[in-house]
């Protein structure tokens, strides 16, 4: 299997060079030459894997043997989920008729992305321990260096992906004092020679800056060999297909015996920021897996519910008129809203564009294979549109293909903390993270009388949001944070050691001399073991 960029161009790649590459030079994503389809039997055969089965399985799809043995990705998989705490990896939870949740936060640092970065350090190592043992005795080892600003949850899962892995060092930066205790706590307490946390003095966007500047920095890149996690990365989505599949099995064996998953119909809600998770959905869902049209739900940053509403693309809200349509709501230098749910706050989806894509293929009246160069031509132009004005409106036919496989809604803060508060008195009684909140309210706001069974996605475990879930549930007698909530995991982390390195101004080259000072000390192949 090829890649090739969204925004075109003839160069193909391989998937390791996907992978190592993250975004693409002309500024497109990369997307698989072609979508594949499932074994016919992938029914019976796939029924009883385990997730690290299903994940080799699933994965193989989208690498070729060639490059990337059976035997090497099984290992590199089970390496990725023997962190993560529950023996199914990503278990479903029942929570009523018909409703489930499917909790994505057993890994180590409690949130979803583990299940995506677990698997890319291990590749990114896998892949650069390879290139240097073809190398020549004297030659310069490869090696990457991890730049990533975070305001709280990526960060540290990719600190965690990464911590100890050969040839990589990553440094993450996070405004300083403005993010969560906990979260900061989970960074910064990971002491592993290769990990740099850089606590700058300024908002989350002046880290975002800077990460731009390093990555747009020709020759600091040539000689740092910049690498990137963020949710664009190809294997990030491959990874997050799996769970999709694993909660078909799931909930087939948790339905009642009278009741055959061929006549249910599942419908997937997820909880949605840069769309790179719900974009795994649709992977799945384009392979063969049965689905209902896939839920979008986004908090106050609903540009993707606004698109589904009328097919504008556009960072401001143009109908809500001035200030939008949340006028008291905090608002960041950028536009972006803060809300209780603030891994999902963004301007912009991301990942989007690989949507928009393949809307673009499907509405091309031309055959193959100018039809891929005219969908790359076409997306190129909304994207350079999104640049210049910040916006873009598709033809109302793109608009209807996104509706025969999406639906979205849009959730506010004080639905999010009802959401939290009526979950917590339902029998059976579920607490609920304030992300995973907006998908439970998405998923209530859809719902039908059919045959509809609705698995909603929880991206964060209650503990990591601890301010919201606090919040909606105050004055319950009933519940206490440390009793139902804190996980042991989180006792006495605040008081451990840190490892943090302070900036004291948002510059530039303040932070490239921290990356500098440790380009030559950071361990390279030699000091940790390979596959
Ligand atoms: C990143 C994140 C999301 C959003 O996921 P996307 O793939 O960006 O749509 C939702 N919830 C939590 C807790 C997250 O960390």
């Amino acid at each position: 299997m090829k890649y090739f960029s969204t925004r075109g161009g003839s160069h193909k790649l391989s998937f390791e060079e996907t992978v190592l590459t993250g975004l693409a030079p002309n500024g497109g994503l990369y997307i698989p030459e072609s979508i594949p389809s499932l074994p016919s039997d992938w029914k019976t055969k796939w029924k009883s894997h385990s997730f690290v089965n299903l994940s080799v399985a699933v994965l193989s799809l989208y690498i070729s043997r060639d490059e990337i043995s059976e035997a090497d990705l099984r290992l590199l998989v089970q390496r990725s989920y023997q962190t993560f705490r529950h023996p199914e990896v990503t278990p479903l939870i029942k929570l009523g008729d018909k409703r489930y949740v499917l909790e994505l936060f057993h890994g180590p640092t409690f949130a979803f992305k583990d299940v995506a970065l677990q698997l890319l350090g291990n590749l990114f190592e896998f892949f650069l321990l390879r290139r240097n043992a073809r190398k020549g005795a004297g030659e310069k080892p490869e090696k990457l260096t991890v730049v990533g600003a975070t305001s709280g949850d990526t960060g540290s899962a990719a600190i965690y992906g990464l911590r100890n892995k050969a040839n990589i060092s990553i440094f993450i930066l996070h405004p300083k004092g403005r993010v969560s205790p906990i979260q900061e706590a989970q960074m910064t307490t990971v002491t592993d020679a290769n990990v740099h946390n850089l606590a700058v003095q300024g908002t989350f966007d002046d880290c975002q800056d800077i990460v731009k500047s390093l990555f747009g920095d020709a020759d600091f890149n040539a000689t740092h060999r910049l690498g990137a996690v963020n949710s664009i990365n190809w294997a990030r989505i491959l990874a997050q297909t799996v769970y999709y599949f694993s909660s078909y099995f799931h909930i087939q064996a948790q339905l009642p015996p009278a009741v055959n998953v061929e006549d249910i119909e599942i419908q997937y809600v997820v909880p949605t920021g840069n769309f790179g998770d719900i974009l795994a959905g649709y992977y799945a869902k384009r392979m063969g897996l049965p689905m209902a049209k896939l839920v979008v739900a986004t908090n106050a940053n609903d540009i993707l519910a606004r698109f589904w509403n009328d097919g504008k693309y556009e960072k401001v809200d143009s109908a809500a008129g001035l200030g939008g349509s949340d006028g008291r709501q905090a608002t960041s230098s950028s536009g972006v809203k803060e809300t209780l749910s603030p891994a999902m706050d963004i301007l912009v989806s991301s990942n989007f564009e690989r949507l928009l894509w393949y809307l673009a293929y499907e509405n091309a009246g031309t055959g193959e294979p100018s039809r891929m160069t005219s969908a790359c031509d076409t997306l190129a132009g909304w994207m350079s549109s999104m640049k210049s004005d910040g916006r873009v409106e598709v033809p109302v036919d793109v608009l209807e293909l996104a509706r025969r496989d999406f639906l979205a809604k849009r959730i506010s803060d004080e639905q999010t903390l009802q959401t939290i508060l009526s979950h917590f008195e339902a029998n059976p009684s579920y607490i609920a993270d304030p992300h995973t909140a907006v998908g439970l309210a998405a998923g209530q706001m859809v719902a039908s009388n059919n045959a509809t069974y609705q698995i909603m996605l929880s991206t964060a475990h209650p503990a990591k949001f601890s301010e919201a879930v606090s919040l909606a549930l105050r004055g319950q007698p009933a519940f206490n944070f440390e009793r139902d909530v804190l996980p042991g995991e989180f006792v006495g982390l605040l008081d451990k050691q840190r490892n943090v390195i302070g900036v004291e101004k948002a510059d530039i080259d303040l932070v490239k001399a921290v990356i500098e000072g440790f380009a030559e000390r950071d361990p390279s192949s030699e000091t940790v073991a390979g596959l």
